[in-house]
């Protein structure tokens, strides 16, 4: 049987609470004691299942709760039943029948290309256009960066030792939840302390119009790659404005979602270069759009991603090596350094600083079906 004429017998979902290993905080609000994703599982006729995650946060995209909702209840009728080689199809009738729900179409897409993947036996990045990074020799790798935000800096500095000793050389430090002094002083910290580390920074939307300008420019004396979403996501011509008056790369990332946003912020110059993630665009195929808008007007891409767990994480990393335009690394890192536990049987592999796209058609994964009940909400 021609594998793309297989119909999708099975629809299955799992809402789980991840266990985390420490607080986080962030512009927009913290994260502590567990992350909540919702996982689904597509089954062809002949028993092969294909699995997508969606990580909502609930103050950034939206709620687990509608994540759970959009799948089962308006997203499900149009995927049932359905022949696999009508994956666009599938896709605008998602788009059609429930608005927002980002996340949602992210497990949508990833499921029915790991599924799509899996019978016809190339991985998930071939699928998308195959591998444009430049990678190492023998294995699919890119580089990670790993974000900084813990409340208390002690913590992060032991985070700091460890991520040195397995070789990674990017982090993100989370600014802008409690007060200036405190991000100056981390900012000294580590060029004191870790100068080895690239660093970037990233408010997530935490300063206030009339404050952020000032402390913007004290924060891009320390020269970090690049300074992500000070102000709220709408806020647009004060994103204009501090891109301006800086001589750092401004990234956006609340403010822009999918590809029509990113027609928009090149527009009206809110940024240099933009966070990538399938959770905001709603999708894979959306997000390599959002990426080649952003380079076709001349601008940077970073593989961003949300409170993700391993099936989400190699979604977003397949996508990636797909995706040439998207150069500043990227951000999968919770599966090792968040998560208390992952869901996959076989962890993923980090190397060196980098996250490795397993061998194996589709995603390459196979979710331990024991802990989607142990840990189902
Ligand atoms: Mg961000």
């Amino acid at each position: 049987m021609d594998a793309l004429q297989q119909t999708i017998t099975g629809f299955e979902t799992w809402h789980l609470a991840l266990p985390v290993t420490s607080t986080r905080d962030h512009g927009i609000g913290r994260v502590e004691g567990n992350c909540e994703v919702i996982i689904l599982a597509l089954t062809s006729e002949d028993g092969t299942v294909g699995w997508g995650e969606a990580s909502p946060w609930a103050v950034f995209t939206g709620s687990p709760e509608a994540s759970h909702a959009a799948l089962e209840r308006y997203i499900r009728p149009h995927v049932l039943g359905r022949k696999l080689s009508k994956r666009t199809a599938i896709m605008s009738d998602a788009a059609r029948a429930v608005a927002h729900c980002t996340e949602a179409k992210a497990a949508l897409e990833t499921a029915l290309l790991d599924l799509t993947g899996k019978l016809l036996g190339v991985p998930v990045h071939a699928l998308l256009g195959g591998s444009g990074q430049t990678v190492a020799a023998n294995a699919m790798r890119l580089p990670l960066s790993v974000s900084l935000a813990d409340p208390d800096f002690a913590r992060d500095r032991a985070l700091l030792d460890r991520l040195r000793l397995d070789g990674v050389r990017i982090v993100k430090l989370k600014t802008g939840f409690r007060d200036h002094a405190y991000d100056v002083m981390r900012l000294e910290a580590l060029a004191q302390d870790y100068p080895e580390f690239r660093v970037r920074v990233d408010y997530n939307q935490g300063l206030e119009i009339d404050e952020a300008l000032a402390r913007v420019r004290d924060v891009a004396e320390f020269r970090p790659d690049f300074i992500e979403q000070p102000v709220r996501a709408h806020h647009y011509d004060a994103m204009a404005r501090i891109r301006a008056a800086i001589d750092v790369p401004l990234l956006a990332d609340e403010s822009v979602f999918g590809p029509e946003d990113m027609l928009r912020a090149a527009r009206e110059g809110i940024c240099d270069g933009v966070s990538v993630k399938i959770m905001k665009a709603g999708g894979l195929s959306r997000a390599q759009q959002v990426a080649r808008l952003a380079a076709l007007n001349g601008l940077t891409a970073y593989g961003g991603d949300m409170f993700e767990a391993g099936i989400a994480h190699l979604a977003g990393a397949h996508m990636i090596a797909a995706t040439p335009e998207i150069t500043l690394g990227c951000e999968f890192y919770q599966a090792k350094y968040y998560l208390a536990e992952d869901i996959l049987e076989e962890p993923i592999r980090y190397e060196d600083g980098h996250i490795c796209l397993p061998d194996g058609p589709g995603l390459g994964l196979t979710p331990d079906r024991s802990k989607l009940e142990r840990f189902a909400v």
